[in-house]
Parts: structure tokens; C-alpha cells; sequence
């Protein structure tokens, strides 16, 4: 069922809790921290602008980095709440702590239209205990709760599920902000109701890590193409010799399965019919593992199935771009999750970039087009088609849960409409 949208509440005058994801990178520099990517504060400013366009008192709950339940001052939001207040073009106070004396002060001098900066949340172990005295103390300064922290809502913690519970049993309400309202309506309605073809581009390290998607997209998609080292692992299951390709050996009876699966539901299951390879030589370095650090040298196009003991498969070849590509050219509806080879390296981009441009270009003939998270997000901001895309997930771990049609703790919380 659909989910309560903060557009749907009466927010005059009323204290709204609101979980937003302001973990954005920082750096130290000249010993102040100093915010490296600001995306994901401007990412929330739609929600907040209406917050303070209908008159709500605003008050702002995030985690940042992994302080585990200690202050770790170089994990302060205060940073986050300076830049807030210039992006906002108005005041925003911040608090240097999320409970407690101090909020509940500055929470009750605050008028219609202000906004507030807890510190963060993550200071306190109860937060990612879900301690329900802590969700209690945060829960007491607000009427209204609203979640738009879509990359921690697969996390069951205070500020994302617990406050929820408690401010709707006490008869207030629980939305959803407008960056999570949207990842519902891509992630969830469109993907259960795709206009078709659907075709669906699967890459990335690891089969394993994305074996239930997979699995899922199965029953949903017309075409399914794959890509990154997850392609080899299939590769390897029938038959084929991946020569020092990134596989999982032990995954290969999952890799079968999935391609009997697509076969007896008529899917059309593409995997490279070419490859970029390269050859691993040991640079004499360490990486922060302490392992020994591989140099990919002398790439090369790899044609057919087979990969020389003596090489690795870093990305998808020319003849497997334009295969995918026509594919992707008739479809009406994309969903693509993980790189087609090491994008991080420029020389082994061109298979990611090319899939990029393919999305793209289908998008600019009708079909909707749905990034899902992580890498393939970073990919197309790299390819600078960000806006040539419908949708762009904001959450990682959490797209790909909702992907898996898992129930996503900090989504069930919210009231349904
Ligand atoms: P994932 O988080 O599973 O989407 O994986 C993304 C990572 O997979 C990226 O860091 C890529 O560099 C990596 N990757 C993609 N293709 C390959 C490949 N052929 N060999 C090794 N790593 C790869």
C-alpha cells in the first residue's frame, strides 16, 4: 500500500522530526572539517523547502561515519548545518547534541518556518540499538515524524523505525519525505508495473550479492543483460575458462539455476560475448590489507568465451556493448545495477560508459529509466548523463533490499495513506 507522503499533512506550526542522510564525506583541512561532496544535503533541499513554505517547526536528525555510540568530534553535523543554512538562504540553528536539555530549549523557542540541526544521532548507542528509551527522547520534542533518509531505511535503528512507532502510536503521523515518496514510486510501483520490454542490466563484483535480485528481476523482466565480474562466475558454470578473472567457484550451481530459470520464463539472458582482459603483475606494493597490489597491464579485447590462464576479464568488449545496446534500444522501461567492468580505472570505463549512453538514449525515446544505487549511480555522474536518466536511486544497500522485495524496516514504520 502506499505510503503517507509529507505532502499530505497539515504541517502549520507543527514540530516535524524529520530523518534526513546528511552522511556526506569531510575532510580536515587548516584543523576544521570541511564537506568534500555535498550532494546528499542538496538532495533534501525540496523536502525541506516545503517544510518551511507550509510552516512547520524543522528539526533535522542524521547520522554521519561510524562514531559507535561515542562523540567523535570529527563526525559533528555542525559543518552540515553551516552549509544548510547558506543553501537555504536562511538561519538553521544546530544543537550539539540530538536529546536531551539543550534540544528540547532551542525546540521550544522555535516559530513557524525555522529549522534545526541535531548532532548527530549516531553519538548515542541507542541509536543503532534501537533502544526504545532513546527513540522515546527523540520522539518527545516532535508531533510529526518524517523519514527522507531513503540509504539508512534497510536499518531498524531509533531515528529511522523507532521514533516512527512511538510518534504514530501516540496519534501523530509518520511520512515519508519527497526524496523517499519517489523511491517508492520508482523502486516499487514502476518496477511492479513496468511498461515492456523491461530490461534489466545487472553488473558489479559478486553474484552472490545480488543472487535474489536476480532471482526476483527473473520473473519481472523480458531481457536480462550481465555484466562486471559477476559475468564470469556465469561464464565459468558453463564450462568456460576465466583465466584470473574476479569468480566465486562456489557459486556456480546459483549461476545455473538462474539461467535455467530465465530460460524456462522465455528471458532473454545475455551475457559478453567479448571482454577486455588484462594481465596482473605485481606491482612490489601492498595494498591496506597488506596484500600484494596488482598492476593491470596490456589490456586487450578478448573475443569469444574463453580467457588465457594468464589474464583477467576488466570489462565488457565492443561487440557485447552493441549487443546490449540494441537491446536496451527497444525497450520502455531500464533498470541498471553495478558496473560492466573496473569503471574506478578510465581504461576499463568504456563498457560502463557505453551502457550509460545506451540507458540514455532509450530514455530520450520514451522509456523510463531507473539507476539503482551505488556504483551505477556513480557511473552515470561520471558518464555526466545524470540528467539524461529518469531516476536515480539514493540509497545503496537499501535499493538493493527494496529490489529484492525485502520489507525495508524504515519504510514499514511509515503510516500507509
Ligand atoms: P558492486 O558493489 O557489486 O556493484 O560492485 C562494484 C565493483 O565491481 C566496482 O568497484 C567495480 O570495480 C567492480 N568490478 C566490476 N567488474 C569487475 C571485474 N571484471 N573485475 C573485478 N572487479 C569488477
Amino acid at each position: 500500500m502506499a505510503k503517507l507522503s509529507v505532502n499530505d499533512l497539515d504541517l502549520q506550526g507543527k514540530r516535524v522530526f524529520v530523518r534526513v542522510d546528511f552522511n556526506v564525506p569531510l575532510e580536515e583541512k587548516d584543523g576544521q572539517m570541511v564537506i568534500t561532496d555535498e550532494t546528499r544535503i542538496r538532495e533534501t533541499l525540496k523536502t525541506l523547502e516545503l517544510l518551511i513554505a507550509r510552516g512547520a517547526k524543522t528539526i533535522l536528525a542524521s547520522h554521519l561515519g561510524r562514531p559507535d555510540g561515542q562523540v567523535v568530534p570529527s563526525m559533528s553535523l555542525a559543518p552540515v548545518a553551516t552549509r544548510l543554512a547558506e543553501l537555504l538562504n536562511r538561519p538553521v540553528r544546530f544543537v550539539e547534541d540530538c536529546v536531551g536539555e539543550a534540544v528540547e530549549k532551542a525546540v521550544a523557542q522555535m516559530q513557524p518556518g525555522d529549522v534545526t540541526v541535531l548532532e548527530n544521532v549516531r553519538f548515542h548507542a541507542g541509536e543503532e540499538a534501537n533502544d526504545p528509551a532513546f527513540a522515546a527522547r527523540l520522539a518527545s520534542i516532535a508531533d510529526i515524524y518524517v523519514n527522507d533518509a531513503f540509504g539508512t531505511a534497510h536499518r531498524a535503528h531509533a531515528s529511522t523505525e523507532g521514533v516512527a512507532r512511538i510518534v504514530t502510536a501516540r496519534g501523530g503521523s509518520s511520512a515519508a519525505g519527497l526524496l523517499i515518496d519517489r523511491e517508492l514510486k520508482f523502486l516499487g510501483d514502476e518496477l511492479d508495473h513496468p511498461a515492456r520490454p523491461f530490461v534489466v542490466i545487472l553488473g558489479g563484483a559478486k553474484v552472490s550479492d545480488k543472487i535474489q535480485v536476480i532471482d526476483r528481476l527473473i520473473e519481472k523482466a523480458d531481457a536480462i543483460l550481465i555484466g562486471g565480474a559477476m559475468a564470469y562466475t556465469f561464464k565459468l558454470a558453463l564450462g568456460a575458462k576465466v583465466g584470473l578473472s574476479l569468480v566465486e567457484k562456489d557459486k556456480t550451481d546459483i549461476a545455473l539455476h538462474a539461467l535455467a530459470k530465465a530460460k524456462a520464463r522465455g528471458v532473454k539472458f545475455l551475457l559478453p560475448v567479448d571482454n577486455i582482459v588484462a594481465t596482473p603483475v605485481d606491482s612490489g606494493k601492498k595494498d591496506k590489507k597488506g596484500r600484494p597490489k596488482m598492476d593491470l597491464t596490456q589490456p586487450r579485447v578478448n573475443i569469444g568465451d574463453n580467457i588465457p590462464d594468464a589474464e583477467e576479464g576488466v570489462d565488457i568488449g565492443p561487440a557485447t556493448a552493441i549487443a546490449y545496446a540494441e537491446v536496451l534500444s527497444t525497450a520502455k522501461t531500464v533498470l541498471w545495477n553495478g558496473p560492466m567492468g573496473i569503471f574506478e580505472d578510465p581504461r576499463f570505463a568504456e563498457g560502463t560508459f557505453s551502457v550509460a549512453r545506451a540507458v540514455a538514449a532509450a530514455t530520450a525515446k520514451g522509456a523510463k529509466s531507473i539507476i539503482g544505487g551505488g556504483d551505477s549511480v556513480k557511473a552515470i555522474n561520471k558518464a555526466k548523463l545524470s540528467d539524461a536518466v529518469t531516476f536515480m536511486s539514493t540509497g545503496g544497500g537499501a535499493s538493493l533490499e527494496f529490489l529484492e522485495g525485502k520489507v525495508l524496516p524504515g519504510v514499514a514504520a511509515l503510516q500507509d495513506k
